[in-house]
């Protein structure tokens, strides 16, 4: 920008007509969050900016947040919005759903005021209760347009009783109640916790970590000390080194298990309060935490291209969340098993579980794997009954590709290397080196050059493909095989699953193909009748018939009684076993060894 030298009025024209990024540039920005009334799940803000030199700003809310791909009009849960200078009142007007425009009238700086209503028990959702209050930025803060750049403090004035705060945020000084953010990115990206959670800690190499465990919960401290310490140095060692100085476990101990989210520096886990007493219940604790924590690497820094910096007023899409979370789906149970907690017939039993899903599932015909992520926005995050059939899991898909490149780098590299060298090296040459996100070309070019081929086939078939998974084409890499429990049965079925138990008999899914599907049963049919007994369990229906008969089902559907005979087909469903292959060749043991051992 030229120096200007001129009047005042000069001075003023110019500056009402610089570029909004740069005007915000002058801003200092600080909020207050207080909970005086968290009982009712509210939150109030105040935020204060000085430094203004326009005429109007636009103060704006994003729609979604990072990490969960939908858009969710945070904007809906404001209330009460003013604007106000040196006490006296400012005009402001919305101009879209996530947007206030305020009039300065000459003001240079100002305050302003709204109450979040807060009360979704979920990672991505702010919730306040007597208990706790939970802070998600992206629906929190306001934002000046033009200003992501721009730094922001956040003062915290807890409810009543609430003693502490847990956050990635940097503290000021020793005040855990003031915290600042270098810019929006990161003040998007980091949660804020306010209450009484217990909190602990650990240790690894040149980081610190924090445990802040919320609402109770049958966990063992030192027991998980211990444990996640390892499990982030398992990780560590993929990528060889760890990012953050600190880095924050938010733990939602409820009723109900929902889940985590990863951010930049820290992570917030929904998990079943007693959960942690059985060990299946504690690993399972443990492989949310792995694969949220993978996460600091795998699509925090290295990321595709389309995933920052983010656009927070719309959706940002990308063809590659099989890598963001398919990835980091494979990762996260190999790495508990690295850990020594799972054997290697029960860590392979996980991977059938993948298999299995994508083969019982009719999308995944229909689907292919990188439209599943540009999607995921109006599918995957908005899940219908018929998504089973019109859609496929890049989670599950995802997992089982990062399988077959393991694989095939194993191989191609004579046990030299494996993904790990390939997530190493992509994470330092577009994170640290390039300092953006990858491109479709780039990642597979980073896969390509650890396995010494081409790996065309795989993203043809199966990424951009629809075609049927060869699972034992990199199985037999490692001297194992899957074999189909169910291949040889002939057992008839409908192909519907029916609403829970407890509730009135009505069909839940119809599975594309199916017998139900043919002859034109409908979701929400209440059934009513099988030739002419009264319903009594859909396993009721197939016992003692066979593939080829016909039954006629009495349903209710909208009220109206309908008969609807259904010619029963066979249960295509797939149940794989992994089975070693007799008398493997030293080749494949060593595929096998590197693969699981190391
Ligand atoms: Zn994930």
């Amino acid at each position: 920008m030229k120096t200007i030298i001129g009047l005042l009025t000069t001075c003023l024209t110019v500056l009402t007509m610089m570029d909004p990024a740069q005007a915000a540039g002058n801003l200092k920005i600080d909020y207050t969050l207080s909970f005086p009334q968290a009982q009712t799940h509210y939150v109030e803000v105040e935020m204060n900016i000085s430094g203004i030199t326009q005429p109007t700003i636009d103060l704006k809310l994003p729609v979604w947040t990072p990490g969960s791909y939908m858009v969710r009009e945070y904007a809906k849960h404001l209330e009460s919005f003013s604007a106000e200078n040196a006490g006296k009142s400012l005009i402001f007007k919305k101009t879209d759903k996530s947007t206030w425009r305020v009039s300065l009238a000459g003001a240079k700086s100002l305050k302003v005021k709204y109450s979040l209503y807060c009360f979704e028990m979920s990672v991505r959702n702010n919730y306040v209760t007597s208990a706790q209050g939970f802070i998600v930025g992206a629906s929190t803060f306001l934002y000046p347009a033009g200003a992501i750049a721009n730094a922001s403090t956040v003062h915290i004035k807890p409810y009543k009783g609430w003693d502490k705060v847990s956050t990635s945020l940097d503290k000021v000084g020793d005040d855990q109640f003031t915290v600042v953010a270098p810019n929006y990115d990161i003040l998007y990206d980091s949660p804020i916790e306010v209450g009484n959670q217990d909190v602990f800690g650990f240790k690894s190499g040149n980081t610190e970590y924090e445990i802040a465990m919320c609402l109770g919960g049958n966990y063992d401290r030192e027991r998980m000390k211990k444990d996640l310490k390892i499990l982030v140095e398992k990780e560590t060692a993929i990528f060889g080194e760890n990012p953050n100085k600190r880095y924050v476990f938010l733990v939602h101990n409820y009723s109900k298990s929902g889940g985590g989210i990863e951010h930049l520096s820290s992570t917030v886990l929904q998990v079943v309060r007693n959960q942690y007493g059985s060990e299946g219940g504690y690993q399972r604790f443990l492989a949310l935490a792995a694969h949220e924590h993978f996460h600091l690497w795998n699509v925090k820094r290295l990321r595709p291209i389309a995933l920052g910096p983010f656009n927070y007023d719309v959706e940002n899409y990308t063809t590659n969340l099989w890598i963001a979370e398919g990835f980091t789906a494979y990762y996260d149970n190999l790495v508990v098993h690295r850990m020594g907690l799972y054997s290697d017939d029960n860590y392979l039993k996980m991977i059938t579980s993948d298999m299995n899903l994508i083969d019982n599932t009719p999308g995944s015909r229909v689907q292919p794997l990188a439209e599943a992520s540009f999607d995921a926005w109006i599918k995957y995050y908005r899940p219908t009954e018929n998504s089973v059939n019109a859609g496929i899991s890049y989670y599950s898909k995802g997992s089982i590709v990062a399988m077959m490149f393991d694989l095939e780098i194993i191989k191609g590299s004579k046990g030299k290397y494996s993904l790990d060298d390939a997530m190493k090296h992509l994470y330092n040459e577009y994170y640290k080196v390039k300092k953006r996100g990858y491109t479709d070309a780039e990642f597979k070019a980073g896969v390509e050059k650890f396995a010494g081929t081409k790996v065309d086939d795989i993203y043809n078939k199966y990424i951009t493909g629809l075609d049927a998974m060869d699972y034992n084409k990199y199985l037999a890499y490692a001297g194992l095989k899957a074999v189909d429990s169910l291949a040889e049965t002939n057992v008839p079925t409908l192909g519907i699953t029916m609403s829970p138990p407890g509730t009135k008999p009505m069909i839940a899914t119809v599975l594309r193909g199916s017998a139900a599907w043919n002859d034109g049963l409908n979701v929400n049919d209440e059934i009513t009748a099988v030739d002419g007994q009264p319903f009594t369990t859909l396993r009721a229906i197939t016992t003692n018939r066979k593939v080829g008969d016909k039954v006629t089902l009495s349903v209710l559907r909208d009220g109206l009684p309908y008969s609807i005979p259904v010619t029963l087909l066979r249960n295509n469903q797939v149940r794989y076993d992994i089975v070693s292959v007799p008398n493997p060749t030293a080749e494949q043991v060593a595929v096998k060894t590197k693969w699981l051992k190391q």
